[in-house]
């Protein structure tokens, strides 16, 4: 059990609450006390917090390096074992996935341009105007994994209805691949969305993504976990007039936003549960 965060105590009220008390003797010896009693707690509460730091990481990394290596490893034994037909389902993932950004921007009413492919990297959309506010950008932002997710689903239902191994094997890489540009990281996709929640929904999705690591553990959501930590923190900052109007989302979208993106993870995670084939099971083919 983790140690419970800090109450968060209202600042001072100003005023006047009357002249203190003249000082005993006791009061003073307890004035010269106090802060080395302060100082002790600090001590033993730091070295408690270590441990529960420490031991988590120690925990979790086998985890990270397991999980993480297993999913890479799939979709490197999937490109070996289907090659150039593995890697055209894929670049055609990729392409449904920006696709679902060019769709979302262009119900924004935003300009956009025609998807350019990168060799092996994929396809970007350049928007041709900037999103106006968080609202818009974060539209945009789960466009593209909202079209990927359901790309992927119909690969796995084109397995289950005709058996052929390759298309499961598209389906997971196109959840791991949309689950990974969910990541809340400033240049992924999972970034733009993040800005229009407020720290408050933060605070209910980290317990969410949490949740949901401790049940299946997944190199992903260990990276979601450890990038949304800071988020947590800078988004509880002041801002200024500017950033404030461009923040302005309301409540309603702000919850709509925050079940698409929360509801897309744990739709992608257990999509990744049903379509991983044992690699034991891809060996025997
Ligand atoms: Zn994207």
């Amino acid at each position: 059990m983790s140690p419970p965060p800090p109450p968060i105590r209202p600042p001072p009220l100003p005023g006047n609450f009357g002249p203190p008390p003249p000082p005993s003797g006791w009061d003073k010896a307890k004035k010269f006390l106090a802060p080395l009693g302060v100082v002790g707690v600090l001590l033993l509460k730091f070295g408690a917090k270590l441990k529960f730091i420490i031991i988590p990481v120690a925990k979790f990394f086998p985890v990270i390096l397991k999980t993480g290596g297993t999913m890479i490893l799939s979709i490197g034994a999937y490109a070996m074992m289907w090659g150039v037909w593995f890697a055209v389902g894929f670049v055609l993932l990729i392409f449904i996935h920006e696709l679902g950004h060019l769709l979302a921007a262009r119900k924004c009413g935003l300009k956009v341009g025609a998807p350019v492919f990168i060799p092996f990297m994929g396809a970007i959309i350049a928007l041709k105007e900037a999103p106006r506010n968080a609202w818009i950008e974060a539209q945009v932002g789960i466009g593209g994994p909202m079209l990927g997710t359901l790309g992927a689903a119909v690969c796995e239902m084109i397995h289950l209805a005709t058996g052929y191994q390759l298309f499961r094997a598209l389906a997971y890489s196109g959840f791991f691949l949309n689950l990974f540009n969910l990541a809340p990281v400033g240049f992924l996709d999972g970034g733009r969305i993040v800005t229009a929640l407020s720290p408050w929904l933060w605070v209910v999705g980290f317990a969410v993504v949490l949740g949901l690591t401790i049940a299946h553990p997944n190199f992903i959501l260990i990276l979601i976990l450890i990038f949304s930590a800071p988020r947590l923190f800078s988004l509880f900052r002041r801002k200024s007039e500017a950033e404030r109007r461009y923040f302005e989302v309301t409540p309603g979208q702000r919850a709509t936003m925050a079940i698409m993106y929360f509801g897309l993870i744990a739709l992608l995670v257990i999509g990744m549960q049903i379509s991983h084939i044992p690699r034991e099971t891809l060996a025997g083919r």
